[in-house]
């Protein structure tokens, strides 16, 4: 057995950049233990509660950041979204790499509380390409697409602000280098 600590990977970039596919293709390795996040937001279709995420009202969510139990919360798209504080000190203890597949005001937070946090931010392969796919996406009104592009060319500011830059050009190739970088 280890003492080391594990290492906190922050997976952070805009909204449609393909941050949740990442982390379910990495959920077929062995080396990350991924935090679920609190959400105030519906579930959707397939995601069950304590898998994708602690699905609570906006009461309970306000309840837990009375009592402190997020390591980072913020708001998105008319939705509360937090990371629980302890479960990823735990698994840092027992020498597990964690990853966060979070927005960037939450990154931020995590960078000023744990600064050892790795930050990574995924890049689209271009604005253009990000356009298209929060556009395509199936389930929002053009209200939503609007204010979700909007929210997307705000969050691209943010890309200097962190350490690692990966362009999501292949799958396989952003999973290298998060693996990578968690070994090095
Ligand atoms: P979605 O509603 O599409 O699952 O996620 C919307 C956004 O919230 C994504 O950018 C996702 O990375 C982010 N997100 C998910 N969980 C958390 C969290 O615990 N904290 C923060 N700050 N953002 C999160």
């Amino acid at each position: 057995m280890s003492s080391a600590q594990g290492k906190l990977i922050v997976l952070s970039g805009p909204g449609g950049v393909g941050k949740s596919t990442i982390v379910s293709e990495l959920k077929k390795f062995d080396h990350f233990y991924f935090s679920v996040s609190a959400t105030t937001r519906q579930p959707r279709p397939g995601e069950i509660d304590g898998i994708a995420y602690h699905f609570v009202s906006d009461a309970e969510f306000s309840q837990m950041v009375d009592s402190k139990v997020f390591l980072e919360w913020a708001e998105f798209a008319g939705a509360k979204y937090g990371t629980p504080k302890q479960a990823v000190l735990d698994a840092l203890q027992q020498g597990k790499h964690v990853l966060l597949e979070i927005e960037i005001e939450g990154a931020r937070q995590v960078k000023q509380a744990m600064p050892d946090a790795v930050m990574v931010f995924l890049q689209p392969p271009s604005m253009a390409e990000l356009e298209a796919r929060i556009t395509n996406r199936g389930t929002d009104t053009p209200e939503r697409i609007a204010a979700r592009l909007a929210l997307a060319r705000q969050e691209m500011a943010a890309a200097g602000e962190f350490d690692h830059l990966l362009i999501n050009h292949q799958v396989e190739e952003v999973i290298q280098a998060l693996v990578s970088l968690a070994a090095s």
